[in-house]
């Protein structure tokens, strides 16, 4: 061996172990950064809060029939994690009816980048983390014609609630009548709610007038809830008041036949852990919640309800699980009676 060999023997020695050194930094600033991801994540989303049992409340059992030519259809218009047990969706429930169509919520507006270019960088970014990450690749109209739905001849869109992820697809679709109560029409009228980005003033044209609600609620008890509105006076879809999230926050029963039911509950639960281990919301879902405590009663609500009627399929707006449960063929498919 020559000294020359000895001298870039060294050299290489000496770079390997540099490079040995790096790696390590490398690896130990990766394990860090997942770790704070994951505790991150936990904090933000998976962590609950345990909520006390429902005040004891009575249960108005309804008599339900089977109505020939009901069906209900999942119109998914955006997810994420969907190979997740905690995979999130947006869209609409679309409910044929023989006395005409109703679609439940909207999804958000597949203009959802433009429409939120006026707010705040903050607000801005805020939006886009969170709705943005469901926002439609395909309108809501063309996945409605994929299931042969022509738009224009719905009957009725009814909202959950007005929040921007739950109204947006409004911008997609030909003017309908939309279904709000008096409280809804007033919070999303709130400048102060628009200022958040919560409520999109461009949509409101789509809403009905703040003086002239759609949706009224009668002192007719129905399962758990003192007030009820049956839309076709037929008991096929009978919508509830869940206030808390929102001030006119509403549950949507609609009932294929006496024991294939669904309840849709817009936001008053994140998943279906709300409402099966009685827990309150994740902390970065929580932050938009109205009214906090009766949130948290509603959620206790729905634990009780949920109790008592196991078979009562209750989905959340945005838990995927619970749509892939009701309707085993997935998106795009639909579930009469039998
Ligand atoms: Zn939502």
């Amino acid at each position: 061996m020559t000294s020359g060999d000895c001298i870039i023997g060294g050299l290489a020695k000496k770079t390997m172990s540099a490079v040995n050194k790096w790696l390590k930094r490398l690896l130990l600033l990766l394990v860090i950064a997942l770790a704070a991801l994951s505790a991150a994540f936990y904090v933000f989303y998976f962590r609950r809060t345990s909520l006390g049992p429902a005040a004891p409340h009575a249960l108005v059992a309804p008599s339900i029939a089977s109505l020939p030519g009901l069906s209900a259809c999942w119109i998914e218009t955006g997810k994420t994690f969907s190979n997740f047990s905690f995979g999130s969706t947006a869209g609409s429930i679309l409910v044929r009816h023989p006395a005409g169509d109703l679609l439940i919520d909207t999804g958000n507006s597949s203009h959802f980048d433009d429409e939120i270019r006026g707010y705040p960088f903050l607000i801005c970014s805020k939006l886009r983390f969170l709705a943005g990450q469901l926002k439609p690749d395909v309108p809501l109209s063309e996945l409605l014609r994929r299931v042969k739905e022509d738009p224009a001849k719905l009957r009725w869109v009814i909202l959950s609630h007005a929040h921007l992820d739950h109204s947006g697809g409004l911008m997609d679709l030909p003017r309908l009548p939309v279904l709000l109560s008096q409280e809804e029409l007033q919070f999303a009228n709130d400048p102060s709610v628009q200022a958040k980005g919560y409520v999109i003033g461009t949509y409101l044209p789509a809403f009905p007038a703040p003086g002239a609600p759609t949706l009224r609620f009668e002192p007719q008890p129905y399962e758990t809830f003192d007030e009820s509105a049956d839309l076709y006076k037929d008991g096929s879809v009978v919508v509830v008041p869940l206030r808390g999230h929102t001030p006119g926050s509403v549950g949507i029963f609609v009932n294929l036949s006496p024991n294939r039911r669904l309840f849709y509950v817009g936001d008053a639960v994140d998943d279906e852990r709300g409402f099966e281990e009685r827990v309150g919301k994740s902390l970065i879902l929580r932050d938009s919640d109205n009214d906090e405590a009766l949130a948290n009663q509603i959620v206790a609500r729905l634990s009780e309800l949920h109790e008592k009627l196991p078979d009562l399929r209750i989905i959340p707006a945005h838990g995927r699980s619970a749509y892939q449960k009701f309707f085993p063929g997935g998106p795009l498919s639909c579930v009469s009676a039998q």
